[in-house]
């Protein structure tokens, strides 16, 4: 059913998570008008990152030492194990990393965001953009799964995540070249006694190793101790080589279940953690982790941040502070242009926009972390591939987890 109650803001960001709730504070404390539009019943209705490092961003966003009074902090202890954990690397590195619940880290966004006066329009799924004389002017969204409504601002943000609903319209190949599947679960009374095993475990298993599903992509199981007997546990498919490698099919979802299901039975290792452990949370979802998107700017009026822009450590982690300095970056910059009262989306801007942002400590930062665990992937997962050689190479793999620490 369409309605005719159309609103205008300065920002229209879409989705709030981590990225578009960023957005929201930063625009908003510097006098902005701003509507997040957010499809859930509440702000980031699905559980993803729960660890963090304590950077100043997180300070500045959520209050000073607020990240340490919800948080566990981490050991900085990994252990990586190879294919059927035959041998094991340690690596350590002391830094202030935290693990907390999504819930309550959420929720602290959305108070920040209300104290500024940011507008949060939940059940509010947004469906496309609108153009106007060759710029995006706003967008289109679906209010409680009936009436569609439209929005208009200034500058769109697509803080959408994975699913990129922007930058989907505009051609980016998400689903293609750039969404990794991962399974993301959380269990309780986990065989595990946190203070013998507070380290971060990894599981890297190979394509070909797996005697049940042999065209299964390589993947690599994670334990992260949480508190007591609650863990995080996972399995995180490695997407970047897998258009070059002929021995990989991709898989359904109930085949991706069919795989963790035989991993929590019987792989050796990532098995122990499993036994009499409840389940609380267990899904098939997705991280954006197999490259950047090419264009931040895919249509003048709208920038891609966070998961929609690709822009997350490759390995895993760190998702939720790339997005927020994303956020923050890009929103400063918007709001300097308007504030001085310029056309903030004409070519030579973007232009400016997107030089800035390419010399940008952050943005080397991942493009570098990128490179590295993009060569590391096509070593491993490609040319060597198989258990038994990435087991006969390990002294060499653990040199390099070793260097990279
Ligand atoms: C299993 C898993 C484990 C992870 N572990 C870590 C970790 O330990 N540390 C870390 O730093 N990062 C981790 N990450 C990555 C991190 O969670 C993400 O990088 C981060 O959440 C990105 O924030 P975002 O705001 O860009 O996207 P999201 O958090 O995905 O938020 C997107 C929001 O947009 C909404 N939305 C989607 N489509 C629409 C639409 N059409 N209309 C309106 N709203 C919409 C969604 O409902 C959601 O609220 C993990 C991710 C996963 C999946």
């Amino acid at each position: 059913m369409a309605s005719n109650n159309s609103r205008n803001f300065d920002f229209v960001i879409v989705g709030a998570g981590p990225a578009g709730l960023t957005a929201g504070i930063v625009a908003a404390r510097q006098g902005f008008k701003v509507g997040i539009l957010e499809k859930g019943g509440q702000a980031g209705p699905k559980p993803r990152g729960e660890g963090m490092g304590h950077y100043d961003i997180v300070d500045d966003i959520l209050g000073k030492d607020y990240l340490p009074s919800i948080g566990i902090k981490s050991n900085g202890g990994r252990v990586w194990h190879s294919p059927r954990n035959q041998q094991i690397t340690t690596t350590f590195r002391e830094y202030p990393h935290y693990f907390f619940e999504w819930r309550t880290f959420i929720d602290r966004f959305v108070e920040r965001a209300n104290e500024v006066g940011v507008e949060i329009l939940l059940e509010s799924e947004v469906i496309e953009p609108i153009e106007k004389n060759g710029f995006c002017a706003g967008v289109k969204y679906q209010e409680k799964s009936i009436n569609i409504n439209e929005v208009y601002g200034k500058a769109i943000i697509d803080c959408s995540g994975y699913s990129g609903v922007i930058g989907r319209h505009y051609g980016v190949p998400y689903d293609e070249e750039i969404n990794c599947p991962i399974v993301k679960c959380l269990i309780s009374e986990a065989n595990i006694d946190i203070k013998e095993t507070p380290d971060l475990n990894f599981f890297f298993i190979g394509n070909g190793d797996l005697d049940h599903s042999p065209d299964f992509p390589p993947c690599v199981g994670y334990i992260f101790p949480l508190e007591g007997k609650r863990v995080e546990v996972g399995l995180m498919l490695r997407m970047a080589q897998v258009p070059q490698m002929r021995t990989v099919k991709i898989p359904t979802n109930d085949e991706i279940m069919m795989v963790w299901g035989n991993l929590k039975k019987s792989y050796p290792g990532f098995n122990e953690f499993f036994k009499g452990a409840r389940i609380d949370y267990e899904e098939v979802t997705y991280l954006p982790n197999a490259r950047m998107v090419k264009n931040f700017v895919p249509y003048p009026g709208v920038v891609l941040i966070g998961d929609s822009a690709g822009f997350v450590n490759p390995f895993g982690s760190s998702g939720l502070y790339y997005s927020m300095e994303m956020a923050q970056f890009w929103v400063k910059n918007i709001a300097k242009k308007m504030k001085e009262g310029e056309n903030v989306w004409s070519s030579e801007k973007i232009e400016d926009y997107n030089t800035l942002f390419e010399n940008y400590a952050v943005y080397k930062e991942v493009k570098g972390l990128y490179n590295l665990i993009g060569a590391f992937e096509y070593k491993i997962f490609n040319r060597l591939r198989t258990a038994e050689k990435i087991n006969r190479k390990w002294d060499y793999i653990s040199a390099l987890l070793k260097q990279a620490s």
